[in-house]
C-alpha cells in the first residue's frame, strides 16, 4: 500500500509530524516547512510517499543531505524540483549543481528561508545539521557517531551543540554501522549525546532493514529512566506527532 504522509490535521507552531523514510531518512512537517533528511530511494514518481503533494505549495520544502555516501544521498532528490515549486537543498559537502544547492562545511551557521542551520563535523563524512524551525529545534546527526577509538571527536561536536542550543526537541542519531552492527561505543556515544543535549525525544537511525535494533535500544533506554523519550520505528512510513513536548505514534 502506498502510504499517504501528512494527510493528518495541520500542525501548529512548536509541533511536528515526523515520518521515517528508512535507514537515516526522515520527513518532518512543521507549521510552515517540510524538512527532509538523508532520503534515499524516492524519485519524482514516488515523491508522493514522502510529501503530500497537495500541500507543497503551502509549505517550504528543504532537503538536507549530510554526506554523499549512497545510504544517505541519491541524486534522484534533484528531480523533485519538477514537482515542487519552492524547494531548497542543503548538503554537507561541496557539490556542483549550478547554484541551487547550499553547500555547508562543518561548524557553519546559515539562515535560509526561515530556517536557522548549524552544522557539526561528523566523525564519518560530511556534517550533522541542527535546525531551528517554527519554534522547534531538531538535530539530525548524519553519520556522526562514536564509532570507536577516542570519544573526543564525537563528544567535542556534541558539547558544541549543547552550547549552541540548550532546548532541543528532537534528535536523530546513528545506532549501527552501515552493515548493521551495533557496537558498545556507538551506544555509549548516544547516551552521551542524550545526557548532554537533553532532547525531549530521540530516534535511533542508520539501521535500515534491521529496525528491530531501534526497538532493542529503546527498551534499554527505558530502563535508564531518562528524561528523553526514546522512540523507535519498525517500518518505513511510521509516523509520529510531536506536540507540547510529547510524542505519539500516529499509524
Ligand atoms: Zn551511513
Amino acid at each position: 500500500m502506498i502510504s499517504k504522509p501528512f494527510k493528518e490535521k495541520d500542525v501548529k507552531e512548536k509541533e511536528a509530524i515526523i515520518q521515517y523514510l528508512g535507514h537515516s531518512g526522515w520527513a518532518i512537517k512543521t507549521q510552515n516547512h517540510i524538512l527532509i533528511f538523508d532520503c534515499v530511494g524516492y524519485n519524482e514518481r514516488s515523491l508522493g510517499e514522502v510529501i503530500n503533494l497537495t500541500e507543497v505549495n503551502r509549505k517550504k520544502v528543504s532537503v538536507f543531505v549530510s554526506h554523499d555516501h549512497p545510504d544517505h544521498y541519491s541524486p534522484a532528490i534533484f528531480d523533485w524540483r519538477k514537482s515542487i515549486r519552492e524547494i531548497n537543498y542543503i548538503v554537507g559537502w561541496k557539490l556542483e549543481t549550478g547554484g541551487y544547492c547550499l553547500c555547508l562545511g562543518p561548524r557553519e551557521k546559515k539562515s535560509l528561508n526561515g530556517l536557522e542551520i548549524w552544522t557539526i563535523k561528523s566523525t564519518d563524512e560530511g556534517v550533522g545539521f541542527l535546525v531551528k524551525v517554527d519554534g522547534l529545534v531538531v538535530f539530525h546527526g548524519g553519520d556522526h557517531a562514536y564509532w570507536g577509538g577516542s570519544i573526543d571527536s564525537f563528544s567535542r561536536e556534541i558539547d558544541y551543540l549543547a552550547k549552541v542550543e540548550d532546548k532541543i526537541d528532537i534528535v536523530f542519531l546513528a545506532l549501527a554501522t552501515g552493515t548493521g552492527q551495533r557496537s558498545e561505543s556507538i551506544t555509549r556515544g548516544i547516551f552521551y549525546a542524550i545526557e548532554k543535549l537533553r532532547p525531549k525525544v530521540m530516534f535511533p537511525m542508520h539501521a535500515g532493514g534491521r529496525e528491530y535494533l531501534y526497538k532493542e535500544f529503546a527498551q534499554e533506554a527505558e530502563k535508564k529512566s531518562l528524561k528523553t523519550k526514546v522512540c523507535y520505528c519498525l517500518n518505513k512510513g511510521d509516523k509520529f506527532i510531536y506536540q507540547n513536548g510529547e510524542i505519539k505514534k500516529l499509524n
